[in-house]
């Protein structure tokens, strides 16, 4: 069993009481503590594991909630990433479905006399009990106070004035039902009964006797009232004389009714297409497997070159062979764009999940799921997830995106990886799709664990056509020319050419890392640490710079150690410096800004694409958010503010996480019947990454790239894991990380591991995070998790296994 408390990754062992019949997979009540919690059942035995347990309370759903398969994914998920066994179980559990157990009082039963010599405190809280019947203790909370509410029950539990019990929580959601009216009776009836009426001047009723008369199914009430004038006491009078009946019906609360779709036919595959393709079609239903297990396809295909395409195709093929598919995209801003794709193919199969959906959609869209009613569903990393019957294909979209990893809270999973586990216990195959894959699944491809499969073209109505040109503006040479506006006299030109054409500009400015290291405006010197040569992090509170891997530290000053200039910088620039200067040089351009701050609401993401793909603005001025994956036909220039800003993170996936920037945002540009082109604003035009996003040469880079992690020993050729304590005090902090790095320090002496290196302890990135300080350790080697099951861990630290970063 596991139980649904923070502090817990072992499992528990409860007896089945005879009244209940429980199998594995099914979802309790069981007592912890002095509490009751939710519990799963894993497994039953015939033999308890210890000698005395407790009995399971109640069963919480009849039906198992969980599949076999997905146990063991949660086992394994809870293993790798050193999470608690109900965390990873608790992801593929319905929508609303954590509660807790409410303690409860209610009256005794006594004689009113006892009362008389109650203090007036007591009574009080009896007067509230008799009034409400069963009441909370949060409600009793509520009025008197905890302190109180805590003592006057227990005095009155003493006194066996009131009981306590245990209530469950009500379910945060279940199933909408609307009450919907039909006839019943038979036509000759009715015919009577019309004439009966008119007769006595029920006009009402007689009027809706022959409403319905004419409806071929039963018909919502709401609905009625819109179509015909007549009153809850008119339904009534015909039920009572069993002519009508009203029975609640289940409605489907639906997500994507705001959306319309136009159903398409597949289009003939490109002649490149074909070729990809034919690698992928014969072992989409499991003919083929070499090795006997199902295969992890790597689609490397430039930006625009029809891997939806594949997909759908992919889809298409195992959905004939009767099985499903679950497609993850990284962001929910892009869920529009590709549902109605998936939609406009398979109509009315389509099921989507995420978080901005409301409670009652995703539990609609979870029983729709589970049920078989579609056939994919599409959704961010928590997708994975859903109770897909007969999963056959699991695809993952722009799979190098970050977002596919859980950061903020345990389990610190990684979609990917979870995938294809998944995928190996349910015997479906895996399509990754990406025009700049990650380092370390492209590693994975060329080392045969995953089959590699290319589109080199870039397909548009123009038919073929080459990537966009892209253009390296120096910065520093504006500088010179005494431009210190943050655009450049090329992308200024630009974007008047584009406007004069009426076609439309996006402008990068890539926000992670701005402000945090400090470089000079003159000679485009950046402070580095001598030692690792990472560029320093400048702290403000210590006005220091600090390297984030070996600590060392230097004194913030005022001119740049190499040109002697008095120009350094350490602000970073936000979207609506980059909106001002615009409006500046461009009064009368259509600005869009998207980044996190502007869009707060639901669907404002899509209301705000489809505006700029509407042609409602003439610039979109965004962050991260338009580097991923986006069809904008119109769009002829893709501007990037400033190409370095990632470049000087204190990470090893630092270059790696630009160049995909670089090159996704490359790939926005000339998508439509125009050709488009790109410039890359920056202060180090030679600098390796950006000289191979230019030329869009993944492969180029790719080499360098995997040469540097050989080197220094970082994934894939090593595991990384990163562990963070957090605390109020900084000392405290500070000491507790030099603690544990002492303990995996000596570890590594006695068991003699050459190969594994613990890296830190530094501050973490942003050093105090709601009011903590956080310090963090690294773990790297080959095996890094094995060290950690030796070690012992107190609260105040998280696991994070495979971290995406190090800042
Ligand atoms: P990617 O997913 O690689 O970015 P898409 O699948 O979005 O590429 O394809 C880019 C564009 O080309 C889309 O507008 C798509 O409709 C179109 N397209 C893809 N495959 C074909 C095809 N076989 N014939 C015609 N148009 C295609
Ligand atoms: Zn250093």
């Amino acid at each position: 069993m596991a139980v649904n408390s923070p502090a817990f990754r072992s499992t528990f062992c409860y007896a089945v009481p005879p009244r209940l019949n429980i199998s594995a997979g099914q979802a309790v009540w069981v007592p912890f503590g002095s509490r009751v919690i939710q519990g799963i059942v894993l497994g039953l035995s015939a033999e308890p594991s210890i000698e005395e347990t407790k009995e399971i309370t109640g069963i919480i759903a009849d039906v198992p909630l969980l599949s076999p398969v997905q146990m063991k994914l949660a086992q394994w998920i809870s293993k790798h990433y050193f999470a608690p066994l109900f965390d990873a179980l608790a992801l593929t559990l319905p929508p609303g479905f954590e509660r807790q157990a409410i303690t409860c009082f209610q009256l005794a039963d006594f004689h009113v006399e006892n009362l008389l010599s109650l203090p007036p405190e007591q009574k009080q809280v009896l007067d509230i009990i008799g009034e409400k019947g069963k009441t909370s203790l949060a409600e009793l909370e509520k009025a008197i106070g905890k302190e109180k509410t805590r003592q006057i029950t227990d005095q009155l539990l003493a006194h066996k004035l009131v009981i306590k019990t245990l209530e469950l929580e009500e379910p945060r959601v279940k199933a909408k039902t609307l009450p919907y009216i039909k006839l019943i009776a038979n036509r000759k009836d009715v015919e009577v009964e019309k004439a009966r009426l008119n007769k006595s001047r029920a006009y009402k009723q007689a009027e809706l006797l022959a409403f319905l008369n004419e409806q071929s199914q039963s018909i919502a009430i709401s609905e009625l009232r819109k179509r015909l004038n007549c009153s809850a006491a008119t339904i009534k009078a015909l039920e009572s004389r069993n002519l009508v009946s009203v029975e609640r019906v289940r409605v489907r609360r639906d997500p994507l009714a705001h959306l319309s779709f136009t159903i398409s036919q597949p289009p003939i595959l490109t002649s490149s297409q074909e070729t990809a393709w034919e690698s992928i079609q014969d072992v989409v239903t499991g003919k083929a497997w070499q090795s006997g297990k199902p295969p992890v396809f790597l689609l490397f295909g430039v930006t625009g070159s029809g891997k939806t395409e594949i997909y759908l195709r992919a889809l298409a093929k195992v959905i004939t062979s009767g099985k499903r598919g679950i497609c993850l995209i990284p962001e929910i801003a892009l869920t529009r764009q590709t549902v109605e794709r998936f939609a406009g193919r398979f109509p009315g199969r389509v099921a989507v999940l995420h978080s901005g959906l409301s409670l009652g959609e995703q539990f609609d869209e979870w029983q729709r799921i589970i049920e078989g009613n579609c056939d994919v569903v599409i959704g961010p990393r928590s997708a994975l997830f859903a109770p897909v019957p007969g999963l056959g294909l699991i695809i993952i979209d722009e799979e190098h995106e970050w977002t596919y990893k859980q950061e903020d809270k345990s389990p610190r999973y990684h979609a990917r990886d979870v995938a294809i586990e998944l995928a190996q216990l349910s015997d479906a195959i895996v399509i990754l799709g990406s025009a700049t894959p990650d380092i370390g699944s492209f590693y994975k491809a060329k080392q045969g664990e995953y089959e590699l499969v290319e589109l080199k073209e870039r397909i548009t109505p123009r038919g073929y056509s080459p990537l966009p040109e892209v253009k390296i503006v120096d910065l520093r040479e504006e500088l010179k020319a005494g431009n210190t506006s943050l655009l450049s006299r090329p992308l200024l030109a630009a974007m008047k050419e584009t406007l004069v054409q009426g076609q439309q500009t996006v402008l990068f400015l890539n926000r992670r890392g701005t402000a945090t290291f400090v470089r000079c405006r003159n000679c485009g010197f950046v402070f580095r640490c001598p030692r690792c040569s990472i560029a320093l992090t400048y702290h403000s509170m210590e006005k220091k710079l600090i390297c984030h891997r070996c600590r060392y530290s230097l004194p913030i000053r005022q001119s740049c150690p190499r040109c002697s200039q008095r120009n350094l910088r350490f602000l970073g620039i936000g979207t609506q410096r980059v909106e001002e200067e615009i409006r500046h040089f461009f009064p009368e351009a259509r600005l869009l800004r998207w980044d996190r701050d502007v869009i707060t609401r639901r669907y404002a993401h899509e209301e705000l694409l489809k505006n700029f793909r509407d042609h409602k603005a003439d610039v979109l001025i965004g962050t991260q958010m338009i580097a991923k994956g986006l069809d904008l036909p119109q769009v002829t220039l893709a501007g990037i503010i400033n190409a370095d800003t990632g470049l000087n993170f204190p990470d090893f996936r630092s270059s790696e996480r630009t160049f995909q920037l670089l090159c996704q945002v490359a790939g926005r540009a000339g998508r439509g019947v125009k050709a488009g082109r790109v410039i890359i604003q920056t202060y180090s035009p030679d600098n390796y990454i950006i000289e191979t996003a230019a030329r869009h040469d993944y492969l180029g880079f790719y080499y360098k790239e995997i040469d540097y992690r050989r080197r220094y020993n970082y994934p894939p050729f090593s595991q990384l894991v990163r562990l963070v304590y957090s605390h109020t005090s900084e000392e405290i902090c500070r000491h507790e990380a030099e603690r544990v790095y002492q303990l995996l320090i000596d570890e590594k002496t006695r068991e003699g591991m050459v190969d594994f290196n613990v890296i830190g302890p530094v501050p973490a990135f942003a050093i105090r995070a709601r009011g903590r300080y956080r310090w963090q350790l690294f773990l790297r080697g080959p095996d890094s998790t094995r060290i950690l099951s030796e070690l012992s861990l107190p609260r105040g630290w998280t696991i994070d296994v495979d971290p995406v970063g190090m800042v």
